[in-house]
């Protein structure tokens, strides 16, 4: 006869998740003195954190990284079944921040305080700047190229979104054919490759929660959400910490050696500035794009039945200085990555697409953020005014891009059509673009940049900025991959130094 069988015990372990990513509480990190410090999870704060944690990987280095905001989405938006373009524009406006509301010059401007930052909403063309504006850098074309291909790689960037579509591949020939022989698919950072079970590609579209997936695997790191850093430190002239709250407005003093901002263009120079961290540049030389929104109509008897998607661009040049994007269909503000042919609804027989054009806007000292002298956030940081005005040679540029607009829209095909009471082509108010840039920006003269050509402030050692804010320019071509291809290039910097 068999002994009966004794039964095992339950013994879960002791410090279990409530969240879908491994969190640290500020108390605890208070405790560590970190190699590296990184406040801010968007593009640029990832980038580095991901170059650090595989470089790094099984090495002594500490790394910690802050948000100021919380857990909001594991993923890009667009990749959640339960989306659809209302949806998606109605929550991005809801959990999002409207700070142009109170800065008339600024009217457009949005913040998102989250884990991922605006990555979790954005439109996804990842495209390089054009070499116009790279030769003016203080980075040379050769070592752009590598850092690009590596930024290109990590996010899955691809032009094979579009591929055979039918939308995509007429209107694209027509372009060629009428002017507009560069025209081209928009690269997009979408991963296309089949999942197979035990791979980290479960995300189609990339946000920076793919870099942290990446980086969790690499080396373990300490993340603090709610955790918002109101002043930097400096001792000796180096970098020293960063006194962060929580929302009860506990504060808690990071210690670290090396401290990378990475809080966006307006929030980056509004910390160095509270900071009273010196530099001519800082918060000077706002630059975005002006912007041109449009919708076109186009006749689905045109296209074979099964149609596709849309997405494709024609890129600036040193003669273009804009550049002109089309998605859809489905209208203005409606691009390509939607499960709207699951929708139920009526087929219509025609069609709209989406058509935006970016201007390139002057780098001018007196486009700025200042601290407001009188209104405080409920940290106590001062709040941000901005100026900024378009100079004659940007509303030139305007013009042109409005003549180029109605050009493109006759070699497609598409006729412009008025939005209600709407004009046909309206100029968005600034910061509209989501892609202001350019407050920290990068240089080797300290009187008219704010970092050297590693990203670091001039003149502080161990105090960097990874940001859309520390771009040397933008000329007329989306930011985000640049700014995770130089983000990239900063920590490769960090690494060597801290050897
Ligand atoms: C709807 C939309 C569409 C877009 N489409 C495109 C596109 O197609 N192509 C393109 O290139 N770009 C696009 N963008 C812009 C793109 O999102 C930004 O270029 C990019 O996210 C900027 O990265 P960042 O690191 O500078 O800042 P963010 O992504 O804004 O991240 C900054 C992070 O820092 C955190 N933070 C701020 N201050 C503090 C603090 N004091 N303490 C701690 N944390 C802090 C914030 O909460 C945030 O998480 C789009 C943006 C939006 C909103």
């Amino acid at each position: 006869m068999r002994t009966p069988l004794l039964e095992c015990e339950i013994d879960p372990p002791k410090d279990l998740l409530s969240s879908w990513i491994p969190l640290t509480s500020l108390e605890k990190m208070a405790e560590t003195t970190y190699d590296v410090l990184i406040v801010g999870t968007g593009a640029g704060g990832s980038a580095v954190l991901r170059r650090l944690c595989e470089k790094w990987g099984g090495n002594e280095k500490r790394i910690g990284i802050i948000e100021s905001g919380d857990l909001l989405l594991p993923t890009h938006a667009r990749n959640l079944p339960t989306m659809n373009d209302e949806r998606f524009t109605k929550y991005f406006l809801g959990v999002s921040e409207w700070i142009g509301k109170t800065l008339p010059d600024f009217y457009g401007a949005r913040q998102l305080f989250a884990l991922g930052g605006r990555t979790l909403f954005w439109g996804m063309a990842a495209l390089r700047m054009d070499i116009s504006e790279i030769v003016k850098w203080p980075v040379s074309e050769k070592e752009m190229n590598y850092y690009y291909s590596i930024a290109e790689q990590v996010m899955n960037v691809t032009t094979g979104y579009t591929k055979g579509s039918s939308i995509q591949e007429i209107l694209l020939k027509r372009l060629r054919e009428n002017n507009f022989p560069e025209a081209a698919d928009v690269a997009t950072p979408s991963d296309l490759e089949s999942t197979k079970y035990g791979e980290i590609h479960s995300d189609v579209f990339w946000s920076s929660l793919s870099m942290f997936a990446y980086a969790l695997n690499h080396k373990p790191f300490d993340l603090a959400v709610n955790a918002r850093a109101v002043e930097v430190f400096v001792e000796n002239g180096k970098a020293a910490g960063v006194k962060v709250m929580n929302p009860n407005k506990k504060a808690y003093f990071l210690k670290a050696k090396t401290i990378v901002l990475a809080g966006s263009t307006i929030e980056t120079p509004r910390l160095l500035l509270n900071s009273n961290i010196p530099g001519r540049a800082i918060g000077h030389y706002l630059t975005n794009h002006s912007f041109l929104l449009s919708t076109g109509k186009v006749s689905r008897q045109e296209f074979t039945e099964t149609l596709g998607t849309l997405s494709l661009f024609i890129p600036q040049t040193k003669k273009r200085p804009y550049q002109i994007q089309m998605g859809g269909p489905g209208g203005e503000g409606q691009w390509y990555h939607w499960y709207q042919p699951y929708e139920e609804k009526q087929l219509l027989d025609e069609l709209l697409i989406g058509i935006s054009v970016f201007g390139k806007v002057e780098s001018r000292f007196e486009n700025y953020l200042t601290l407001d002298p009188y209104e405080r956030d409920e940290y106590g940081v001062p709040k941000i005014n901005v100026n900024f005005s378009y100079s004659e040679k940007d509303k030139a540029i305007i013009q042109q891009m409005t003549a180029a607009l109605e050009q493109a829209s006759l070699a497609m095909k598409t006729p412009l059509i008025p939005k209600g009471d709407q004009p046909a082509i309206c100029l968005m108010p600034p910061g509209t673009d989501y892609h202001e840039a350019c407050t920290c920006r990068m240089g080797n003269d300290p009187e008219t940049s704010a970092v050297n050509r590693f990203g670091q402030i001039h003149g502080v050692p161990g105090l960097y900025v990874a940001d859309n804010s520390m771009l040397p320019s933008i000329g007329a071509t989306n930011p985000t991959l640049t700014t995770v291809a130089l983000s990239i290039r900063t920590a490769d910097y960090i690494i060597n130094t801290l050897k």
